[in-house]
């Protein structure tokens, strides 16, 4: 027989959960860009608000911006070249392209709503303009696809049913295995993130007249520079950059077909 004490507690946990998953459920949108169906709970304004707030103390993490006006000249032309030509323009987001002065982290990522920043490190290991077309239309990938607004919705979810279970378990160290559990899923959606970047930042750059072929060589860099103590956002742990090269290089011979119509289609 359970007592009455668990029985209340199962009850809540149920409640909980179900709040939580049906709250999730309730998020789904069509992005127009990409087409694909996705569950976010932000506006567009609120990603665009969110992304000008903390694009300051980004950039102050690393160094601060580059003072050199010609480095920046270059890095602006080039994402703008992506967006002038390219499906991105009509997605409205506000861009903006930035070089961070951090001389040792090599990295390169975009806020929500569209700043995208590149560090000197990063920047000055890029061979050709090709492949500062091919990191730049990957951070444009991101924002595009909405994947902070994503992440947090599903970073809600996770604390929703992580509190269910530390509700019904009524112990902490349930609670903890709940969060591990959690913290697998999020890493999965990193996983599918980064590759949508890719594909979406292939596209992105056949259409502005870049040759994709280019990120192959932007992945060898990382390889390479991911012996470093910090890992790269573009490299980062999951999946490791030879199995990334692997998909892009299935991508690049299917390109005609993955970027249908102008349009960055979902697989
Ligand atoms: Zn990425």
């Amino acid at each position: 027989m359970i007592d009455g004490n668990l029985r209340v507690r199962l009850i809540i946990m149920a409640v909980i959960g179900a709040f939580s998953f049906f709250s999730y459920l309730g998020k789904e949108s069509v992005n127009p860009i990409t087409g694909e169906r996705q569950r976010v709970s932000l506006t567009h304004e609120q990603e665009i608000a969110m992304g000008m707030r903390s694009a300051p103390e980004m950039a102050q993490q690393f160094g601060g911006l580059s003072t050199d006006p010609e480095l920046t000249a270059v890095v602006t032309r080039v994402g703008e070249r992506i967006l002038a030509r390219s499906v991105a323009a009509r997605s409205g987001y506000p861009f903006s392209f930035h070089v961070l002065a951090d001389r040792n982290t090599v990295n390169a990522f975009a806020l929500p709503g569209g700043p995208i920043f590149i560090t000197l490190a990063l920047l000055s290991r890029l061979e050709n303009e090709d492949q500062l077309a091919g990191v730049l239309a990957h951070e444009v990938g991101h924002v595009i696809a909405r994947h902070s607004a994503e992440r947090l919705a599903k970073q809600e979810l996770t604390a929703g049913l992580t509190g269910a279970v530390v509700m019904g378990a009524g112990s902490y160290e349930m609670g903890r295995v709940a969060q591990m559990v959690g913290g697998f899923v999020t890493m999965k959606y990193g996983r599918d993130d980064e590759l949508e970047a890719d594909r979406l930042g292939l596209c992105l750059m056949a259409e502005a007249g870049y040759r994709p072929q280019a990120l192959s060589g932007v992945m060898r860099i990382l390889a390479k520079a991911s012996g470093g103590s910090r890992m790269p956002e573009f490299a980062s742990t999951h999946p490791s950059s030879t199995n990334r090269l692997q998909q892009i290089k299935a991508m690049l011979g299917d390109l005609p077909r993955l970027c249908q119509t102008g349009v960055a289609r979902p697989l």
